[in-house]
């Protein structure tokens, strides 16, 4: 990894980091959808800002690969 690499990766971490401390993991996982703004489980409106990683239910957070390419 060169010095570059590792500064762009630096960078999207903290884009990541920035956006779940805004929306909550749920903007990284596989089963989101956006409804006005506000990120949320598929199908269920209430349920936001990574709830799904931890209340145990289903659908459970699944990690999004594609999310990394919204990240310069
Ligand atoms: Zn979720």
């Amino acid at each position: 990894m060169t010095p570059a690499d590792r500064l762009a990766e630096k960078r999207r971490r903290a884009y990541m980091e920035a956006d779940c401390r805004q929306h909550g993991s749920c903007c990284l996982c596989q089963h989101r959808v956006t409804t006005a703004e506000a990120v949320h489980c598929r199908g269920q409106p209430e349920r936001q800002r990574g709830m799904c990683a931890d209340d145990g239910q289903s659908p459970r957070f699944a990690f999004d690969d594609t999310t990394l390419q919204r990240y310069p």
